[in-house]
């Protein structure tokens, strides 16, 4: 009697820790997602970097992730 107690207390610890995780796992999927659209994402035209376009330079029609690597871009050409 008391192993099936103890049986059915295992089983709903188990399925409960189950949709805890899958709710988790969800809400950082969809949050992930989120971020990812927010962002638009560009390479740096030098060390191809992908960075948020809004953090990235934009120069000669191109993307870079620094000024360091502007200057290092437009003397390598
Ligand atoms: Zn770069």
């Amino acid at each position: 009697m008391g192993t099936r107690y103890l049986l059915l207390g295992l089983v709903l610890w188990l399925l409960f820790t189950a949709i805890r995780s899958y709710l988790r796992q969800r809400h950082e999927d969809r949050r992930a997602k989120q971020i990812m659209n927010s962002m638009n994402m560009v390479i740096c035209d030098y060390c191809n970097t992908h960075l948020p376009q809004n953090e990235a330079i934009y120069q000669g029609n191109r993307y870079y992730c620094c000024k360091d690597h502007l200057h290092l871009s437009k003397k390598g050409k």
